[in-house]
């Protein structure tokens, strides 16, 4: 199963994706926690991200898709993946068409989350609270959607009109999201072992 996961920061995707890989058997790539590691461990490329990451703003398609490139290539995703934080904008789109394509590895499927934004906003703030993650802090996080809106909303188009994309609803317990989600997933992709 190739899977990407969209919506706004907060609106559940990691949270859904640690759940999926599970079931899927599939491992679940965040450009996110990879660029954080990159932060933790001090790396060139982890100092010139912190800052633009910090801002709110998106890191350098660049960077980033040379990141996932490496990600993709080890060998745990060639039973696929769970992709979640990228694509963020059309450009890294059309990169992730381009790559997958050369790898013989088309989407299986796009699931986008729909969370309205008071709920997203309630929700960055306890993540603020449990995990105090830097750029989850209100001024940080008003820009981050602020580049969803703009940038990564636009990406849900893309999807729909090569018929990859579902929307499923993202409020509620989250055993209930995960269902929906598992609803709407293609049949015939291998889970676990299968
Ligand atoms: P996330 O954990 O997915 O919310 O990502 C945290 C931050 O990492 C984002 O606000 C961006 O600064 C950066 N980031 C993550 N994924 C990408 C991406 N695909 N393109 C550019 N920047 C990204």
């Amino acid at each position: 199963m190739r899977l990407v996961l969209l919506g706004a920061p907060g609106s559940g995707k990691g949270t859904q994706a640690t759940r999926l890989k599970e079931t899927l058997g599939v491992p679940h790539i965040s450009t996110g926690d990879l660029l954080r590691a990159a932060v933790s461990a001090g790396t060139p490329l982890g100092l010139k991200a912190k800052e633009v990451m910090d801002a709110g703003h998106l890191v350098s398609d660049d960077i980033v898709l040379g990141m996932l490139e490496e990600r993709l290539s080890q060998d745990d995703a060639r039973a696929g993946f769970i992709l979640d934080g990228y694509p963020r904008n059309l450009a890294q789109a059309d990169a992730l068409d381009g790559l997958l394509s050369r790898l013989r590895q088309p989407l299986d499927v796009v699931v986008k989350f729909e969370v309205p934004s008071d709920a997203i906003i309630g929700r960055v703030e306890q993540r603020f609270k449990a995990e105090g993650r830097a750029d989850d802090n209100p001024d940080t996080v008003r820009k981050r959607l602020e580049v969803y809106a703009e940038q990564t909303a636009p990406v849900a188009n893309f999807y729909a009109q090569r018929h990859l994309l579902k929307v499923v609803d993202g409020v509620g317990p989250i055993d209930e999201v995960t269902e929906r989600i598992t609803g709407v997933l293609p049949r015939g992709t291998a889970p676990a072992g299968g």
